[in-house]
Order: structure tokens, then C-alpha cells, then sequence
């Protein structure tokens, strides 16, 4: 063990817990060492370790897994010093003797507690359609600042469907109009960070004065707040402060105030007092229009980039979960067709994004199986769960396990209880028992293929 694998294993979280997350909760972790498969760090305090433990410990330990090293257990305590033996050479960067921990983790900047806006998010460039409309022309309102606004202006809905774009558009906005506005945006996490560095510097009144003083607070994702009681609270005095003073204040949320779990009920009834809306999951046309506007940064990108006829509109049918994964697709395919200098058709779009394409594929459920399954051999839903093994119902059954198999990521224990309460290894009989009559037998291999299509659907 040395600090290598731990540099991969940071490498990996910071590509997967994205950066505010890391740099609030994972950079200021120092590894000591490791033995018996016992990793221990040191942490500024015992909150950071708690929490470090609780949310990121079970990814922290199979990150080094990954790396191939077992880990049983973390350890994370408040150490004066770090005493690693020499191990590779950058032990050599730890410090001896007894530090201060002050002076290793320096006071934050609490002036500029805010996270950065991203230059793309602009009203420009933000695709207007039915599911997003309300949501938009209430963001517009808000960052045009006239006598009625909505305060504060809640705006949800699923994952990236536009939540953090608008939000950024307003503040863009409103730093253009008002250049002298102090507009304050930060993620829900940071807010919460900044709270617990404040508690530990013992500069709770730097804290409130800071999120007091500000014009417009912008706080994104406020459901990760839920559950965390001593944030909410500060999160509420610092809303009541500013609505008394009449500033503007935006959240975001991945769901409606009132479904936030954990969340106490002043801070929701608080909420939605102002106005409240919701981005609903794209239609096509909205899609196909965000591809539209984005096709354009790519053709610029890429001058001999050629697109066929239909492609567009080929992805904006299929994929219909998320716009960020649209983008994603997108941008793929034309790095993709620049590179190898092909027109980008409908058999290179499949081929180049094959893996996104079955991803955002319809997933079939165990009940929908079982139903087909029944109708296709003509029996009664209650035979497909009752304990009858007469052939011609055990039969169809374990086609049905067989393409609940094959066709969901259900486990093995899982498909068993769905088939009325039955053991895994009746799965894997069933399973097995399919395998082996596709291959002999004709009407068998036939009636799957036909099922299969018809689910898939
Ligand atoms: P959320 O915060 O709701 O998870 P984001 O605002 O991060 O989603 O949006 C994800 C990506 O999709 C961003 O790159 C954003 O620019 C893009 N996007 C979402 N909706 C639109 C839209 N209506 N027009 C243009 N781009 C959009
Ligand atoms: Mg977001």
C-alpha cells in the first residue's frame, strides 16, 4: 500500500462524486497507512471522519478493492501527527512531529463561499418547450427582477432535465443587469460545508453575516439537506433573514418540497411559499430541438463533420432519460464520425452508441413477463404462481423465469419470490432446463424468440 493506490482511489472519486463533493469531503482526508486490512486516515475533525464514513465509505473501500487491495475496514481519526513509517517516497510529504493542525488545513476563503457558474448555462442557450416553459418563463421573471417576482422561486424535477442550467441563467442574468448585485450561488452541499467549516473555525457570525449580506441566494439540489438537522436550521434562519429583507432566493430540488424525506416540515411549508414548478421529463420535440441548437457547437468544432438525414431524430426517439446523456450521445458521435471521416448514418449512430442505446432501452418488468407469458400459452395469471406442476404449467413458468433471467437484472432470489414465494435454485433448474430445450427443441426456441420480441417492444 502507498500513496499511488490511494491517488487512483482519490482519482476515481473525483470523477465520481464530482468536485465540490470532493474537494469538501475527500481532499482533506490524509492517509496514514494501512495493515490487516485496516486503512486509517487522519481527519481535521471527528464530524468530517463521521460523515466521510457514512456517506463515502462503502465506495471509498471498493475503490480500493478495485485497485487490488482488500479492505475490511476504515479508520479515520483525528491524529496530532502523522507518524507513517517511510513508504515510497512520498512519505517524505507527510509532516513529522507535532503539527498544527490549523496550519495544515488553512482557514477557508469563507468571502467566496459561492460555486462557479458555468459559461454555457445561459438563457441563450437554453432550449424552450412544453415540459419546460413554466419553469423557464418563472426563471426569466425572477432574473428580470421586476416589482413581482416569486420569492423564493422553487424549481424541480428529474435528473438533468435543466434544473442547474436555469439557475445559472439567473444568475448570469441578473450579474449582467446588475453588476453591483452580490448573487449567491452554491450547491446545497457547499452551503452545508460551509456551515460545518464555520462551526469548527468558531466564526458563525462571519457565516451569517456573509449569506446575509448577499442579494440573490441560489442554493442547487437542497435535498441533500434532508436529514441533516443542524444545517436545516441554519438554512432556514438564513431564508427567513433574507426574506424579511426582501432578497430574491432560488432553490432547486430533484422533487416537489412536500416529498423531500427528512426534511422538517417549517423548512417545506417555508418553501413553498413563493412559487413553486416543476421541469417535467422532456417530449420529443423538446428534444429534438436541444439537439438542434447543440449540433451546431459541434459542426464548429468539427468543420467537415456530415450528419445523415433522420439521425436526430433517430436519438431523439431513443433516448429520452435525460438531456445530459442526449448531450453525451451527441457529442460522441460526432467526435466520433470527424475522427474516422465518415457521415455520421443511422448504422454508425448504432454502432458508435450502442452501449448508451441498450441502456436507455425500455425496461421490462417481472410482472409484465409473467402476463405475456400467460397470455402467449393460454393460461390464467394465478397459474404462473401456483405451486402446480403439471407439465403444462410448469413449462411456460420456467420460461418465465428464464426470460425474467434474460431479460431483467433481477437476482436469482428475487425472480424466485416473484413466481409465488419459490426458492433461487427453482430459478436456476428453470434456467438451466431452458437452455437445454432451445437447443433441441424447435416450438420451445421459437415461443422465447417470439416473447422476447414482443417484450422488448
Ligand atoms: P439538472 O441540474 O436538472 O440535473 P442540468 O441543468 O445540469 O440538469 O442539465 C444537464 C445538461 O442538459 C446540461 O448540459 C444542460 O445544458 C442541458 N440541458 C438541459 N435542459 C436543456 C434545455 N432545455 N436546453 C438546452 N440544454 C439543456
Ligand atoms: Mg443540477
Amino acid at each position: 500500500m502507498n500513496q499511488d493506490t490511494w491517488g487512483r482511489v482519490r482519482d476515481d472519486l473525483m470523477q465520481n462524486l464530482g468536485r465540490d463533493a470532493f474537494n469538501n469531503w475527500i481532499k482533506p482526508l490524509e492517509l496514514v497507512g494501512e495493515s490487516d486490512g485496516v486503512v486509517s486516515f487522519s481527519v481535521p475533525t471527528n464530524f468530517l471522519g463521521d460523515w466521510v464514513s457514512r456517506n463515502y465509505g462503502e465506495r471509498i473501500k471498493n475503490g480500493f478493492n478495485q485497485a487490488g487491495l482488500e479492505v475490511d475496514r476504515l479508520d479515520f481519526s483525528v491524529l496530532p501527527s502523522i507518524l507513517t513509517p517511510s513508504e515510497g517516497a512520498d512519505a517524505n510529504d507527510t509532516r513529522q512531529g507535532g503539527s498544527n493542525l490549523s496550519r495544515r488545513s488553512p482557514k477557508p476563503d469563507i468571502d467566496l463561499p459561492g460555486s462557479p457558474l458555468d459559461k454555457r448555462f445561459t438563457f441563450d442557450s437554453f432550449v424552450v418547450g412544453k415540459p419546460n416553459e413554466l419553469a423557464h418563463a418563472a426563471a426569466r421573471r425572477v432574473a428580470e427582477g421586476g416589482p413581482v417576482t416569486f420569492n423564493p422561486l422553487f424549481l424541480y424535477g428529474g435528473v438533468g432535465l435543466g434544473k442547474t442550467h436555469l439557475m445559472h441563467a439567473i444568475a448570469w442574468e441578473i450579474q449582467n443587469r446588475r453588476p453591483d448585485a452580490k448573487v449567491l450561488y452554491l450547491s446545497a452541499e457547499n452551503f452545508m460545508y460551509r456551515f460545518v467549516q464555520s462551526l469548527r473555525f468558531k466564526d458563525m457570525i462571519g457565516f451569517k453575516e456573509m449569506f446575509r449580506s448577499v442579494d440573490v441566494l441560489m442554493v442547487d439540489d437542497v435535498q441533500f439537506i434532508a436529514g441533516k438537522e443542524s444545517t436545516q436550521d441554519e438554512f432556514f434562519h438564513t431564508f427567513n433573514a433574507l426574506v424579511d429583507q426582501n432578497k430574491q432566493i432560488v432553490i432547486s430540488a430533484d422533487r416537489a418540497p412536500g416529498e423531500i424525506d427528512g426534511l422538517e416540515e417549517r423548512i417545506k411549508s417555508r418553501l413553498q411559499w413563493g412559487l413553486v414548478v416543476d421541469l417535467h421529463p422532456t417530449d420529443y420535440e423538446l428534444r429534438l430541438g436541444i439537439l438542434q441548437s447543440k449540433v451546431e457547437a459541434q459542426e464548429r468544432l468539427y468543420p467537415d463533420l456530415r450528419l445523415a438525414d433522420g439521425v436526430l431524430e433517430f436519438l431523439a426517439h431513443r433516448i429520452s432519460s435525460n438531456v445530459r446523456v442526449l448531450e453525451g450521445a451527441l457529442n460522441r458521435l460526432c467526435a466520433f464520425a470527424s475522427l474516422v471521416g465518415r457521415e455520421a448514418t443511422l448504422e454508425v449512430t448504432q454502432e458508435c452508441l450502442a452501449d448508451v442505446l441498450r441502456a436507455s432501452d425500455r425496461k421490462v418488468t417481472i410482472d409484465e413477463i409473467i402476463r405475456k407469458v400467460a397470455d402467449h400459452y393460454n393460461l390464467r395469471l394465478s397459474d404462473m404462481l401456483s405451486p402446480r406442476r403439471a407439465r403444462s404449467v410448469a413449462r411456460p413458468r420456467q420460461v418465465a423465469m428464464y426470460l425474467s433471467k434474460m431479460l431483467t437484472s433481477k437476482s436469482l432470489p428475487e425472480i424466485g419470490r416473484r413466481f409465488g414465494g419459490r426458492d433461487h435454485t427453482t430459478v436456476i433448474h428453470a434456467v438451466r432446463k431452458i437452455e437445454e430445450l432451445k437447443s433441441v427443441d424447435n416450438q420451445i426456441s421459437e415461443d422465447i424468440e417470439l416473447l422476447r420480441r414482443m417484450l422488448e417492444a
